[in-house]
């Protein structure tokens, strides 16, 4: 059988997880919103009983949490919804990074249709950008700053805390987009200094089609955002529409789950990356390792294997372990990873650079078959 080794475009649904949102589509049938009925009542006390989980595990209040679709939904609400604002206040410079999600990168350019200035920082060979590159870009009309924590191709994890201590100084706001960190880097998270927050369940063992914005309150007035879509009055109007509870209900349990788990997580996929770099390391395969590890997440590896292309790879592979060369946003094209290209990367090893990610589920025994399969087969693709 083939072992899943994407983690980072979608994590198995953790079996607890499931099991408390099938209890919840059996038994809890209301709308969140309705007032005039215990079906609904009971419906409300699941979604703020899932919001304290989600402020508990980032150590923020439980008004600070809106649910949202997901990721993209709440990176497009954390600029796009700024856009009044900005206009009003005469605020029309965004910085952002060159490897953002699409969700954050597309929502930039939807502003700078808008009149809005971005500037966009480029990371060094690491992958990671420099605090100070960020900083320096900082003008008197600064709306926002959007850099995300952990980047989903390459597992590297950039200076957030830095530049949120230093944005903060400046009254400036600060997004970050944590998606793949959630759950996972929760104390460098709980210390971070941002003013808003975009996560999914979907990448720590929640369901998918759930996520939240995290709007951090200052002087008790939240971040200036507004809707994006016009509809109902429902996560204080900031996200219309209505509540999806088991959906809410399963963030709110994974959010649990990570807290309690998260070490021990961290622990288990430490010891499975330095498996695969023990097994690369005896391959006899010329190899690097896209982004400086030592600022890399425990669960993901970028690899390039000089002269193996990876679409090839990953179809010889199939039947051993999924695997990927890209964000599965982008994967039905073939165009180059912009990621790895905005690192300095050149096209070839682009070309043969795949992205391995997992979870704490994955076993060494599963390691051994199909990371060693793939080992196997870039050996007979090598030219
Ligand atoms: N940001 C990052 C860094 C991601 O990795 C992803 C998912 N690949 C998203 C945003 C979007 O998440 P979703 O597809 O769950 O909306």
């Amino acid at each position: 059988m083939s072992v899943y080794l994407d983690y980072n475009s979608s994590t198995p649904i953790d079996e607890r997880v499931l099991e408390h949102m099938v209890h919840v589509y059996r038994n809890d049938i209301g709308n969140a919103d309705s007032r005039t009925h215990i079906f609904g009542e009971r419906s409300r006390k699941i979604v703020e009983s899932a919001r304290r989980q989600v402020a508990s595990i980032l150590g923020i209040k439980n008004d600070e949490v809106f649910f949202t679709s997901g990721a993209t939904e709440s990176n497009n609400i954390a600029i796009q919804g700024l856009k009044t604002y900005g206009i009003a206040a005469n605020k029309r410079h965004i910085i952002t990074t060159a490897v953002e999600h699409k969700a954050v990168l597309e929502s930039v350019r939807a502003m700078q249709e808008l009149g809005f200035d971005v500037e966009f920082v480029a990371p060094n060979q690491s992958g990671r950008v420099l605090a100070e590159d960020v900083l320096s870009k900082v003008r008197q009309d600064t709306l926002v700053v959007s850099i995300m924590h952990v980047n989903n191709e390459t597992g590297i994890i950039q200076p957030i805390k830095e530049i949120g201590d230093r944005l903060a100084e400046k009254n400036i706001l600060f997004h970050v987009d944590a998606t793949q960190s959630f759950g996972k880097l929760v104390e460098e998270l709980r210390s971070v200094n941002y003013d808003m927050l975009s996560m999914s369940a979907h990448k720590f063992g929640g369901p998918q089609g759930v996520g939240a914005l995290i709007l951090r309150k200052k002087h008790y007035k939240l971040p200036p955002v507004k809707a994006i879509v016009c509809g109902g009055q429902q996560e204080q109007g900031i996200r219309p529409g209505t509540i999806p509870v088991a959906l809410v209900a399963g963030l709110g349990k994974a959010c649990e789950l990570a807290e309690m788990e998260y070490k021990e997580n961290d622990k288990k996929c430490r010891l499975i990356k330095e498996k695969m770099l023990f097994m690369l390391q005896r391959s006899g395969l010329d190899y690097r390792i896209n982004g400086e590890q030592t600022y890399c997440i425990s669960g993901t590896m970028n690899i390039c294997i000089c002269g193996v292309q990876s679409e090839a790879l990953m179809l010889l592979v199939k039947d051993y372990c999924g695997v990927s060369n890209g964000s599965a946003c982008n994967s039905n094209s073939y165009n180059p990873s912009y990621v790895l290209a905005a690192m300095g990367i050149p096209l070839d090893q682009i070309e043969s650079s795949i992205r391995i990610s997992w979870g704490a589920g994955i076993t060494i025994n599963d390691v051994e078959e199909s990371f060693g399969a793939l080992l196997e087969a870039a050996r007979e693709l090598v030219w």
